[in-house]
């Protein structure tokens, strides 16, 4: 694929990360989408692997970062009080992380946004870290050093090292939604979240849960002592104009947090 020509082809959607102390949004995650011009939809779980593999991936995740670091900055700048203490979190693929000039391009679209680093996070699945650990350390020990987070996504899927978790400068674990989905009917699933976030407590490592659709599910991983969520409870990933007018409205899922909040309007 000719990436220029078919560029107008692909957008960066967000989805809203809550905190679950306060209801407040922490952050979003941009998530890539693909409008096929005969195919319609297609999905990044399609297409992200082919990605890879073809290479597109590099001009492909470099345009998300850059377009994504971008929105953030505006945000911050328009909705202060709102976005307080937000990230943006955006997804690394595997090719993206082994780029030499990886640093060096995260730098130089940061200051061109404006965007301070402490307000960029970057998810990478817990598979890829594991798989690429000795040649990821160094890139991701220099991120953070720069104040960049690190989040490892789809946690509890692959396979960590406890020792090497340890070492690495790793801010969030992203529960993966197969354990929220399956924990409503499963005490199995829920002792797995519960021990999860036991081990990132004593790392102090900051728990965020994907996939939250329903109250009660809310309801349990706040009884978990998670400390952030996201799902289509709370939104789906939107364009956007849709985040744009999400900020400037009463949170639709802040009734939820009147036990701390009081009988407050957002
Ligand atoms: P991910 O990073 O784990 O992203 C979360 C996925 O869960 C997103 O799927 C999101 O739409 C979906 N999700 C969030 N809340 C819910 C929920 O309550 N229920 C359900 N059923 N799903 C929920 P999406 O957007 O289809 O993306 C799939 C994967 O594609 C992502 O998983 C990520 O690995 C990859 N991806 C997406 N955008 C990018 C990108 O810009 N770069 C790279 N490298 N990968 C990307
Ligand atoms: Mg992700
Ligand atoms: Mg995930």
């Amino acid at each position: 694929m000719n990436w220029t020509k078919n560029k107008h082809q692909f957008k960066v959607c967000y989805q809203p990360i809550v905190c679950l102390t306060t209801g407040q949004i922490s952050g979003f995650e941009a998530l890539l989408r693909w409008q096929h011009p005969t195919q319609g939809y297609v999905s990044p779980v399609d297409f992200i692997p082919i990605a890879e593999d073809t290479g597109l991936i590099v001009p492909l995740g470099n345009w998300v970062l850059q377009t994504a670091i971008h929105q953030m900055s505006i945000w911050q700048q328009n909705f202060p009080y709102q976005l307080q203490k937000a990230k943006i979190a955006i997804n690394l693929s595997g090719k993206q992380l082994l780029q030499t000039n990886l640093i060096e391009q995260i730098e130089n679209i940061l200051q061109a946004a404006k965007l301070d680093s402490s307000y960029l996070k970057l998810e990478i699945t817990e598979s890829l870290l594991m798989e690429n650990y000795d040649c990821a350390i160094f890139t991701l020990k220099k991120l953070s050093q720069l104040g960049v987070g690190l989040s490892i996504d789809d946690f509890g899927t692959g396979y960590s090292s406890l020792g090497r978790l340890q070492s690495l400068p790793v801010n969030s674990l992203k529960i993966d939604r197969c354990f929220i989905r399956q924990m409503d009917c499963s005490t199995e699933k829920s002792e797995i979240v519960r021990a999860i976030v036991t081990l990132a407590h004593s790392l102090k490592i900051n728990v965020v849960v994907e996939g939250i659709e329903t109250a009660k599910q809310l309801d349990l991983v706040r009884s978990l002592n998670c400390h952030q969520a996201q799902g289509f409870y709370f939104a789906k990933p939107q364009d956007h104009n849709a985040i744009v007018t999400l900020l400037t409205k009463k949170l639709p899922w802040i009734h939820h947090f009147s036990d701390v909040n009081g009988d407050i309007t957002n």
